[in-house]
C-alpha cells in the first residue's frame, strides 16, 4: 500500500511479540527494506507489508480513529495504547465507541457532573464516553420519533456489561421523573442488574462477574421522553454451571450469598459451609477479593424488594436454590447389578432436605431420581437406573430447576417494570457474549458465534450504509466500493432447510443417531461449502470459517446439548409440589393455557415438553434482528486490553485479535476501500500548500486549490466534496513523503 518508503522513512513493521514496532528504514534493495526497530532488532522485510508512521500525530492520539492522517492497523493499535496509557479508555471510529477496560476506578469518569456536561452535547464536541453515544441515541429518538439501539459487544470481562449499566444509569438521568413518587420505573430498571447478575453472573477464568446469559433491555419512553417501561429479554442461560464448575470458578453468585446470609436463614434452609456441597465445592474458589457474601445477599434481596418480588416469593426463591445445593449432596450407590440407592445416611439426609424445601413427597423425589418409567404396549414399568444414570437425572433436575427460576425472575421483572403500551419510541440495550473459540469448542460456542455471525452481518450493513451517506452528504461518487458480506456463514448455519442447524435437529429428532453420524452428514452434505471444513482425520469435529477466524467445533455432546428436555417424571413431581410457586414453575403440561403478548415465547417455552436449543436460539435472534432494524443503531466494542484483569496493561496481539472480531477492522478495510482519510479544504491546504507555494497566490477558491496540489504531485482517484478532499488510502502519506524531500 504505501509509497514513497525510502531510507530514512519511519514505517511500523510487523513482530512476533507486540504485533506492530515502529523503526527507521536504513536500507532499500528492489521490493525489500531493512528496518532498524526502535526495539534494537535489524528486520528484513517486504515493502509491501511495511505501513509508514506518521510523525505528525498528536502525543495523546486522536480521539477518533477517522482523524488519523494514516489509517491501516498498527496506526489504529497505536492510537489506542497511547490514549490507554494516558487513562483515555474511550476512543470513536467514526460514530463506533471503543471502550478499552480500565480494570480501575477512573476518577470523575461517571460523575453527575460528567453527565450533566454530557447533556445535549454534539458527539464529538466532548472527549468520547458512553454517555456522548447514548446522548446521541436518545436525542435522535426525540427529535426524530424513532427507536433508537446501543449495540454492546466484546470477549468475555472486556467490560460490556459495567458498560451496559453506564448507559442505563444515563437513560436514567436524562429520562427519569422529577417527582419522587414517579420514579419506581427508572429504580426498578436499574435494580433489575443486581438481581439478574446475582442469578445468572458467576466467576469464570475470565471475569469474576461473568454473564452466562446475554440481554437485551428494551427501555420505553413516553412523549416527553421518560421512561414509562421496559422490557428486559434474556437469551442462552448456561446451565451446565449449576451442576459443574472447575477451578478457578465459582457457581452462580446466588449460592455463595445464600450461604453467607444472617444465621436465621441458614438454619431455616439447613445451609452451612459452601465446602459441603458438592455443587460448590467442585473448585476450591468460595470467596472473590473484595466482594462481601453477606452483604451482597442483604444487597440482592433489598434489589428484588425495589422490582417488586415480594417477601414469600424471596422465600421461596432463596428455598428453591438451597433446595438445589441439597440435591447435589443426593448421592448413589449401586445396588445389584444395575440399580442404584442412596449412597450413605448424609445422601438421606440431604433427600430429606430437599424435599421438604422442594414441599415435595420424598418417595416420589428418589423415585425421580433413581427410576425411569418404560412404557411398552400394555403397561409402564418401572426401570432402574444405575448410580451414573441417577447422578445424570438429579443434575438434570437441578439445571432445570436453576433454568426456569432464572425465567421467572426475568418475567416477574417485566410485569413489575411494566410495559408502556402507548410508547412509540424506545432504546434498545444489547449485552450480548462476543465471539468465542476456544480448544475445545462445543455446542454452546456454537451458538454464541452464530450469535455473533447475525450481530455482525447488521453490524456490516450500518456501517457500509454510514460509510456512503458520509460520501452522499459530501455528493462523492462511491459506487464501486466492494462490500463483503457474511452471509454465505449464515446460510450454512440457519439456512432452512439444510444448514447445520436443521441438520442437527433433524438428528436429534431420530432416535438412533449419535454425534457420530450427525459429524458425517455435515462432512457429506458441506464438503463443497468455502465455510465449512473438516479437519484433517476428524471423526467427529467440524471447522467453521467464521467473519472473525476459524473455529473448531468438537460435536460430541452436540446433540445432548441441544435437547432442552425435561423428563417427565421430574415434570410430574413438581407439578405437584405444595410450594404453589415451585407449582408454577413446572404447570402441568395439559393445564396449560397459551399466552399471549410480548413474551409469550417465555410462556409457550413451559408448554413443549422437549426442545431443540438451536433453534429456539435462531427464533429468539430472528426476533431481536426485526427490533433492531426497526431502530438507528449504536455500536460499542468494549475491548480487554489483557488477560490478567489488571490495570495498565495493554497487550497488542490480543486487542488486534478482539478489534478483528469485533469488526472494528472490517469497518476500516471498508473505508479503506473508499476514502479512509478526509480533509477539510482549509486543513488540507494548511498542511500541503507548500508543495506548490503558488496555487496559494493563483486561486482563491479553496476546492480548486486542492485539487492543484493533487494534480501538481500526480495523484488521481481522490475526490473533491462540498468541503472536503477525500484521499485514498496511501495517499496522504505520499504527500506527506513528498513534503519531507522538500
Ligand atoms: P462477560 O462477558 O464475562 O459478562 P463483560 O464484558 O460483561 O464480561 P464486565 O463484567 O462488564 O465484563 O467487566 C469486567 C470487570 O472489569 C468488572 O467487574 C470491573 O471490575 C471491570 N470494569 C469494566 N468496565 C469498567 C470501567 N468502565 N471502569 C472500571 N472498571 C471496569
Ligand atoms: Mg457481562
Amino acid at each position: 500500500m504505501p509509497q514513497e518508503i525510502t531510507v530514512g522513512s519511519h514505517v511500523w513493521v510487523e513482530d512476533q511479540e507486540l504485533a506492530w514496532v515502529d523503526g527507521v528504514v536504513t536500507s532499500v534493495n528492489g521490493n525489500e527494506a531493512e528496518v532498524e526497530t526502535i526495539n534494537g532488532n535489524q528486520v528484513t522485510t517486504k515493502l509491501s507489508k511495511l505501513y509508514p508512521k506518521d510523525m505528525e500525530a498528536p502525543d495523546t492520539g486522536v480521539d477518533d480513529m477517522t482523524k488519523l492522517s494514516y489509517l491501516h492497523e498498527p496506526a489504529v493499535l497505536h492510537n489506542l495504547a497511547t490514549r490507554y496509557g494516558i487513562k483515555e479508555i474511550y476512543t470513536y471510529c467514526g460514530n463506533i465507541l471503543i471502550a478499552i477496560n480500565p480494570f480501575q476506578a477512573i476518577s470523575h469518569l461517571y460523575d453527575t457532573e460528567l453527565m450533566d456536561s454530557y447533556k445535549g452535547a454534539q458527539l464529538g464536541d466532548r472527549s468520547p464516553h458512553v454517555f456522548a453515544i447514548t446522548d446521541v441515541a436518545y436525542r435522535a429518538m426525540n427529535n426524530e420519533g424513532k427507536s433508537n439501539s446501543i449495540l454492546v459487544s466484546g470477549e468475555s470481562g472486556a467490560g460490556k456489561t459495567e458498560t451496559t449499566k453506564m448507559i442505563m444509569r444515563y437513560l436514567a438521568y436524562l429520562g427519569g421523573h422529577a417527582a419522587a413518587e414517579a420514579r419506581t420505573v427508572e429504580r426498578k430498571v436499574l435494580e433489575s442488574n443486581p438481581v439478574l447478575e446475582a442469578f445468572g453472573n458467576a466467576k469464570t477464568v475470565r471475569n469474576n462477574n461473568s454473564s452466562r446469559f446475554g440481554k437485551f433491555v428494551e427501555i420505553q419512553f413516553d412523549a416527553c421522553g421518560q421512561i414509562s417501561g421496559a422490557a428486559i429479554r434474556t437469551y442462552l442461560l448456561e446451565k451446565s454451571r449449576v451442576c459443574q464448575i472447575s477451578e478457578p470458578e465459582r457457581n452462580y453468585h446466588c449460592f455463595y450469598l445464600l450461604c453467607a446470609a444472617p444465621p436465621k436463614e441458614i438454619e431455616k434452609y439447613k445451609l452451612g459451609d459452601p465446602k459441603s456441597f458438592h455443587y460448590l465445592n467442585q473448585s476450591s474458589c468460595y470467596e472473590l477479593v473484595g466482594v462481601d457474601d453477606s452483604h451482597d445477599y442483604l444487597a440482592t434481596k433489598k434489589a428484588m424488594d425495589i422490582v417488586g418480588i415480594s417477601v414469600e416469593e424471596q422465600d421461596a426463591i432463596f428455598r428453591i436454590v438451597a433446595a438445589i445445593l441439597h440435591l447435589g449432596n443426593i448421592a448413589f450407590a449401586l445396588e445389584g447389578e444395575d440399580s442404584s440407592v442412596l449412597e450413605d445416611d448424609k445422601a438421606k439426609f440431604h433427600l430429606q432436605v430437599t424435599a421438604e424445601l422442594l414441599m415435595c413427597d420424598l418417595e416420589a423425589l428418589e423415585t425421580a431420581l433413581c427410576k425411569r418409567n418404560m412404557v411398552t404396549p400394555e403397561e409402564v414399568i418401572k426401570r432402574s437406573l444405575d448410580p451414573l444414570g441417577a447422578a445424570i437425572s438429579r443434575d438434570g433436575l437441578a439445571k432445570t430447576i436453576y433454568a426456569r427460576l432464572f425465567d421467572w425472575l426475568v418475567k416477574k421483572i417485566n410485569v413489575s417494570i411494566g410495559q408502556d403500551p402507548d410508547s412509540k419510541c424506545l432504546i434498545g440495550v444489547l449485552d450480548i457474549y462476543g465471539f468465542e473459540s476456544f480448544k475445545t469448542s462445543s455446542f454452546e460456542q456454537f451458538c454464541i458465534n452464530f450469535t455473533n455471525e447475525k450481530l455482525q452481518q447488521h453490524f456490516n450493513q450500518h456501517v457500509f450504509k454510514m460509510e456512503q451517506s458520509v460520501y452522499q452528504e459530501e455528493e462523492i461518487d462511491w459506487s464501486y466500493i466492494d462490500f463483503v458480506d457474511n452471509q454465505d456463514v449464515l446460510d450454512l448455519i440457519e439456512k432452512k432447510p439444510g444448514g447445520i442447524i436443521s441438520l442437527l435437529d433433524e438428528t436429534c429428532m431420530f432416535p438412533k443417531s449419535t454425534h457420530e453420524t450427525f459429524a458425517q452428514k455435515l462432512y457429506q452434505t458441506f464438503k463443497d461449502h468455502k465455510r465449512f471444513v473438516k479437519p484433517k482425520l476428524a471423526r467427529t469435529e467440524f471447522t467453521i470459517v467464521h467473519y472473525a477466524g476459524e473455529v473448531q467445533y468438537q460435536c460430541d455432546q452436540f446433540l445432548d446439548k441441544n435437547k432442552d428436555y425435561i423428563v417427565p417424571e421430574h415434570q410430574e413431581l413438581l407439578s405437584t409440589s405444595k410450594c404453589s410457586f415451585i407449582a408454577s414453575l413446572f404447570p402441568s403440561l395439559n393445564a396449560e393455557t397459551p399466552k399471549s403478548g410480548k413474551f409469550s415465547s417465555i410462556g409457550s417455552r413451559f408448554k413443549v415438553k422437549s426442545y431443540v436449543l438451536a433453534s429456539l436460539l435462531q427464533l429468539q435472534l430472528q426476533q431481536l434482528m426485526d427490533i433492531l432494524n426497526s431502530t438507528e443503531p449504536h455500536y460499542i466494542r468494549c475491548i480487554k486490553p489483557n488477560s490478567d484483569l489488571r490495570p495498565e496493561i495493554f497487550e497488542n496481539v490480543s486487542v488486534l485479535q478482539q478489534l478483528r472480531s469485533g469488526g472494528v477492522l472490517e469497518a476500516i478495510r471498508v473505508k479503506c476501500e473508499g476514502y479512509p482519510t478526509n480533509r477539510i479544504f482549509s486543513e488540507f491546504l494548511e498542511r500541503f500548500s507548500i508543495l506548490v507555494p503558488e496555487v496559494l497566490k493563483e486561486t482563491v477558491e479553496e476546492n480548486v486549490a486542492c485539487k492543484s496540489i493533487m494534480e501538481k504531485v500526480g495523484l488521481s482517484n481522490y475526490q473533491i466534496g462540498k468541503t472536503k478532499i477525500f484521499l485514498r488510502a496511501g495517499q496522504m502519506a505520499e504527500l506527506d513523503g513528498r513534503k519531507a524531500k522538500l
